[in-house]
């Protein structure tokens, strides 16, 4: 009897023989997880009738727009962080096909149908996995890029710093170098006229100096995460009031006016470094009052939050612009202005070394607190004022139990 010959299905129908239960099982699958199963359904309606064109057409290609739909709506956070959430899914689905294939259909039809769709299959892949290595190269070159800006602002910003550093120094030594000139002319003159002014001059320039080099100093224990706290039980509001202390003069000088309300948890016994704590709001009233026009108002105000201290400290002076106060907690924040760095202390917009801010930061960060600032704008004339925010977290315990004694004790003396 001659072999009777099996007339070839063709592939659309055998595809069309898996199609509901293929539908079902992949969507079972990457169902899981998933909320819009409605919207799933529709894509694989959308591959499957693709699949069965490029099967029919032998053309991969048709798959291409999907496949890159896909691809480009497995977000690029996933890919960063390695997922690649389309080439597994194709790979399911291929999986998935051999399976239902094996199931529903004869030995034949399925190697037939297998035939056609694991080339189509292995295209995809090729396709989907060139898309997701091109976005990661992407972002991994824009990452480069944003290191390669980062390290040329750091170049900019040494260089910046050797000049400013070079003109903050410059100004007490001329001081120093001045009065010194001074001594040794009187001296050589023999007049027997009393130094004592001239020695004030050379003393003011010293600790200028001192200053700038203490700051400097700060600065690199911070950044290197060598500043160490040395912890104590203390009042908020004793340190306002020694800091209140020490700005008087040049408070009454500038005839501004400091006050201090009294606030919730200001007189809550803490443990944090005092000098250092001291310093950062040091800092941040220094500049209150050298950018507040004679005549303006500091107060200092605060409340608890949970775990937390909060101090603001408001000026009325010539406030900070929304781009500068991005910048100001950043170390040599206003090294643009050159024209700034008059080294005054107090004096009004007197600039410094523009380390102030970033030391009080550094501080506060240490402390595990943060610090920011509110101001509706720069403007000389209309004066709007900045508001310094300084959080402060609020530890009852001191990492010494020796401290956690005293602090007993003073609580008891409450
Ligand atoms: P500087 O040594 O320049 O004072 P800081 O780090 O202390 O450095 O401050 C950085 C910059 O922030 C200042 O130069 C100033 O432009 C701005 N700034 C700080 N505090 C105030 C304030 N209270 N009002 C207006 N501008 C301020």
């Amino acid at each position: 009897m001659p072999k009777k010959k099996t007339a070839t299905i063709p592939i659309q129908k055998i595809l069309a023989k898996i199609r509901p239960v293929w539908i079902e099982r992949v969507g079972d699958e990457l169902a899981q997880g998933l909320e819009v199963r409605a919207g799933l359904e529709e894509q694989l309606e959308r591959f499957f009738d693709l699949l069965v064109q490029s099967a029919a057409s032998q053309d991969p290609a048709w798959m291409d727009a999907l496949l890159l739909d896909w691809a480009k709506s497995s977000t690029e956070t996933d890919l960063e962080e390695g997922l690649y959430q389309v080439t597994y899914i194709i790979n399911r689905m291929m999986a998935l096909t051999i399976q239902v294939a094996s199931e529903t259909l004869t030995k034949q039809q399925a190697l037939h149908l297998l035939a056609a769709v694991i080339p189509i299959y292995t295209y995809g892949l090729g396709v989907v996995a060139r898309y997701e290595m091109e976005t990661r190269v992407t972002h991994i070159s824009s990452e480069m890029e944003k290191v390669q800006e980062q390290m040329e602002r750091v170049d900019r910003s040494k260089s910046a710093f050797i000049s400013v550093a070079a003109h903050e120094l410059k100004t007490p030594i001329t001081l120093i170098d001045g009065y010194a000139a001074m001594m040794e002319d009187l001296i050589r003159e023999g007049r027997g006229v009393p130094l004592d002014g001239l020695l004030t001059g050379m003393q003011t320039g010293i600790r200028r100096l001192r200053s700038i080099v203490d700051d400097m100093l700060d600065i690199s224990m911070i950044d290197n995460h060598l500043l160490s706290l040395n912890f104590q039980p203390i009042q908020i509001e004793k340190l306002l009031d020694v800091l209140k202390g020490e700005l008087e003069e040049t408070v009454g000088r500038r005839r501004q006016t400091l006050e201090i309300h009294p606030f919730e948890g200001s007189k809550q016994w803490i443990y944090v470094d005092p000098a250092r704590i001291m310093q950062a709001i040091r800092n941040i009233l220094n500049n209150a009052v050298k950018y507040t026009p004679d005549g303006g108002r500091i107060v200092i105000d605060g409340r608890t939050l949970p775990g937390l201290i909060e101090v603001t400290i408001s000026d009325t002076g010539i406030g900070i612009s929304p781009e500068d106060q991005a910048v100001i907690f950043e170390k040599f924040g206003q090294l643009g202005r050159l024209d700034l760095h008059s080294s005054g202390k107090t004096k009004f917009k007197g600039g410094g070394p523009g380390l102030g801010l970033s030391i009080s930061r550094g501080i506060l960060e240490a402390h595990g607190g943060s610090i920011w600032v509110e101001s509706e704008g720069y403007d000389e004339q209309k004066c709007p004022g900045s508001t310094f925010h300084v959080l402060i977290p609020i530890r009852t315990e001191s990492p010494e139990s020796r401290m956690a004694k005293l602090f007993e004790e003073l609580e008891r003396k409450e």
